[in-house]
């Protein structure tokens, strides 16, 4: 379906726009620089455009009578209010020297206050499915204990890894197939896109918007019976897909909320860009229950990959997390020293697992890796309340994705109100 293009009308709340825009265009360089070319450094400009685009987007919202917003400015308006405290937080904990803010405080302003102790807690042993973490982690290596590994295949130069290669090719166009009938069953409009495989032994997948490129790790293919599954690639592709048309659809709307391909990947549009994801992996799962001519056991796998990936994140958060704690209060000179801090004490106590003890039982992460790690299970966590309240409001399916994709929000709040004040309103009675 033809989706609606949205304007803002409020002069100052266009101005925020634009200043959103900056934000994010500094947000982004900062995180490649920090990334590294190829060592990491940083460009204090940048930091400094940071704090002053914050500085002017809240300096603008003070002079907005919110309340007197036609509904779509002010749903605008409440992301950027957002957008700039996130901006500033982000400023304070990664640039500015002189603060003394803890991880505690960013993530309460970044994400939501409470989210350190959140995340902490939803590693505890009584949140977790340890039930299907079993059955999913037998039925993994089940599938996978005969597939020989992306690197020896896609290197291989014998026939026998040839023919490998040629099948990887035919089980990643099968995905293609499998995924296709999904969005168009839910009325989103078509794209053309080059569909490859990941390199060899990468361990990610991903999604390019400048190239319409869709790119699957060669390693979520199990081998069976003679050939590749298709069904584990194309819960993948689906996902892949779903960054691709929010990128899209989401040029409907101003500027700050449709960013380009360069800014849709930093940490503060993660939430919203994963969550959506995750929520078309959902619709995805549901679909092909109904609809695909996959078997018990795969369609059993896929839910079973699917509703686990989440969880199986949280040990990892938890570490960080607790690892951060442990460095700020080491670096804390008041700290006293007869309470000689122990992430990974605290971590196999959380978890219930004494392995997590041990210093080495898991890689460190930086800061910046593990905020995007959050940014899967916050987004989730946002987009299932819009999800669950299309079902509440019987929101016909074909709206739903279609809705989901429009624009890259930082607050869920003020999603949830342009989707059901603004865009929804809009297209029923069109
Ligand atoms: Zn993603």
């Amino acid at each position: 379906m033809d989706n609606p293009s949205w304007r803002i009308e409020d002069p100052i709340v266009d101005k925020m726009d634009k200043k959103r825009r900056d934000i994010n265009i500094a947000v982004a360089s900062f995180e490649r620089q920090v990334g590294g070319d190829p060592f990491p450094y940083a460009s204090l400009s940048t930091g400094m455009d940071i704090k002053k685009g914050a500085r002017s987007v809240s300096r603008y919202a003070r002079d907005v009578e919110r309340d007197s917003l036609n509904a779509f400015d002010r749903a605008v308006y409440d992301d950027m209010v957002k957008h700039a405290q996130m901006a500033n937080s982000y400023y304070s904990y990664f640039v500015d020297p002189n603060s003394n803010m803890g991880i505690g405080d960013f993530l309460s302003n970044f994400f939501v206050r409470g989210a350190y102790q959140g995340f902490l807690d939803s590693a505890r042993s009584e949140n977790l499915p340890h039930d299907l973490f079993k059955e999913e982690e037998l039925l993994r290596a089940g599938f996978f204990s005969k597939t020989p590994d992306s690197l020896t295949i896609c290197y291989g130069n014998t026939p026998w890894a040839k023919k490998h290669q040629e099948n990887l090719l035919d089980a990643l166009n099968r995905a293609r197939e499998f995924v296709g009938p999904f969005y168009e069953a839910r009325g989103v409009e078509k794209m053309d896109y080059n569909l490859q495989l990941g390199p060899a032994g990468g361990g990610f997948s991903y999604w390019i918007g400048n190239t319409l490129m869709a790119a699957i790790d060669p390693d979520r293919f199990s081998f069976s019976q003679g050939r590749y599954d298709h069904f584990l690639p194309g819960l993948i592709l689906a996902h892949e897909l779903g960054h691709g048309h929010q990128g899209r659809e989401s040029n409907n709307l101003p500027k700050g909320l449709s960013p380009t391909e360069e800014e849709y990947c930093v940490s503060f549009h993660g939430a919203c860009g994963e969550g959506v994801a995750l929520a078309l992996e959902g619709e995805f799962i549901e679909y092909s229950l109904r609809n695909s001519d996959l078997s018990e056991l795969d369609k059993r796998a896929m839910s079973l990959f699917w509703s686990t990936y989440l969880p199986k994140k949280v040990f990892q958060i938890a570490h960080n997390l607790l690892e951060k704690k442990e460095q700020e209060e080491i670096s804390n000179p008041l700290f006293p020293e007869s309470l000689s801090p122990s992430a990974h004490r605290r971590l196999s106590e959380i978890t219930g697992i004494k392995i997590f003890s041990d210093l080495f039982s898991m890689e460190d992460q930086s800061i910046l890796d593990s905020l995007q790690q959050m940014n899967y299970q916050i987004g989730n966590k946002n987009l299932q309340g819009i999800v669950s309240r299309f079902k509440k409001d019987r929101i016909p399916k074909e709206l739903r994705i279609n809705a989901l994709l429009q624009g890259v929000w930082v607050n869920p709040k003020a999603q949830e109100d342009f989707i059901f004040n603004s865009y929804l309103p809009r297209v029923l009675n069109e």
